[in-house]
């Protein structure tokens, strides 16, 4: 089965993206095809490039083997990717393919599009967290000992590939962490602007079990819902000067909670349902949702296993954390609020209030 997406961000830009679960040798075809004619390069996860390298007739002289974890997310292997792309020869007609989770991504989104100003690449995730959300919509970056993400483009892919095939030999830590990404779109559905009705709420509820079992079909659908309303909001607004807020739900806590362990304890997707958790229940104390949603939200957290944080951490240096992350204002720290079934609000709080929340 093969789902394929059609990104349109402004006049200029537009990109599919095909979800499928097809062969390997399907897989390693298309490359192919996309890279006829053209030198190329294969940045790859080294984990990603143990499991998977023999489906692949890919040269070892057009292979980077990035090692993996948040913390290779930076400089020295971005430069890595710069070096190897200029030994190579490319061009700015050439192309980068990334194969691998959110950290490959990223950092080969950044060198692309800084090399010569920018050379085509194409997103073949490789993690569920990678295929819902960080390959596509265009953010790209590389952490600095500054903090995360602080150097980056917005730069718009060539096209994304998603065999779901990838995700047989993902650890479940790491699988459920993309299910976190998944449920956060079912809470903002009606906030994203896209015009036919998801159900992606109910579809999680109803559909817990095949997911929870890797049922092909039903995970394709679960993408192809997600990126259905990440597609609305980037093309909505690419470069988050508004509606792109929406997709931070979860993600003011999350962030904080991740730099406070130094991304070692909770992989993004579980410190965004942690992040999901306080907030609902923030929200619910302050009158923002009924007690049947916020009830209904629980249980759908519950089908998939997840529970609220029960560390404790300090909320003086938690406020700290997010009154330096970059969606923070000057003076107030923004939140994404659940504020009706499937809709988000922006609520801005000065670090007083978080920290007594
Ligand atoms: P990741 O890239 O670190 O991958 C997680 C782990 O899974 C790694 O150890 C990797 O080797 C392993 N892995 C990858 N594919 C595998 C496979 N098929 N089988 C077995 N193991 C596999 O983490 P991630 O969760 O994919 O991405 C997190 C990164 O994404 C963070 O850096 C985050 O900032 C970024 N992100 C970016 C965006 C965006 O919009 N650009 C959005 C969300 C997250």
């Amino acid at each position: 089965m093969r789902q394929t997406l059609d990104v349109q961000i402004g006049k200029n830009c537009n990109y599919q993206i095909d979800i499928t679960d097809s062969t390997f040798a399907k897989l390693n075809q298309e490359i192919d095809e996309l890279s006829a004619d053209k030198n190329r390069l294969i940045v790859i996860s080294k984990k990603v490039h143990k499991l998977y390298i023999q489906y692949f007739n890919f040269k070892e002289s057009e292979l980077l083997i990035l090692p993996d974890g948040e913390s290779q997310k930076n400089l020295k292997n971005y430069l890595k990717i710069i070096e190897k792309s200029a030994e190579l020869g490319l061009t700015r007609s050439d192309i980068i393919f990334a194969v691998g989770g959110g950290v490959v991504g990223d950092i080969t989104g950044f060198a692309a599009s800084t090399y010569m100003r920018g050379i085509k690449f194409v997103q073949i995730p490789t993690t569920l967290l990678a295929a819902v959300d960080s390959s596509v919509g265009g953010k790209t970056a590389i952490d600095l000992p500054y903090g995360k993400n602080i150097l980056g483009a917005f730069y718009q892919p060539e096209k994304v590939i998603i065999n779901i095939n990838f995700f047989e030999t993902l650890d479940k830590k790491q699988f459920m962490s993309g299910i976190g990404e998944v449920l956060k779109y079912a809470f903002i559905e009606n906030s994203c602007g896209y015009r036919i009705p998801q159900f992606l709420f109910e579809f999680l509820t109803l559909g817990y079990e095949k997911i929870l079992a890797c049922e092909p079909l039903t995970l394709i659908r679960m993408i192809e819902y997600c990126l259905n309303l990440k597609i609305a909001v980037v093309s909505q607004d690419e470069k988050e000067g508004g509606l792109r807020k929406v997709l931070n739900f979860g993600h003011t806590l999350a962030h904080a909670l991740e730099t406070i362990t130094k991304y070692k304890k909770y992989t993004h997707g579980e410190a965004v349902v942690y992040g999901m958790f306080f907030i609902f229940e923030w929200a619910y104390k302050q009158g923002y949702i009924s007690y049947s949603y916020y009830r209904l939200s629980l249980d759908l957290f519950e089908k998939y296993g997840f529970k609220p944080l029960s560390q404790k951490y300090s909320s003086v240096e938690l406020t700290e954390i997010m009154k330096r992350d970059k969606k923070a204002s000057s003076r107030k720290i923004t939140f994404i609020v659940p504020n009706e079934k499937k809709e988000v609000c922006e609520v801005m709080l000065p670090p007083k209030k978080v920290r007594e929340m």
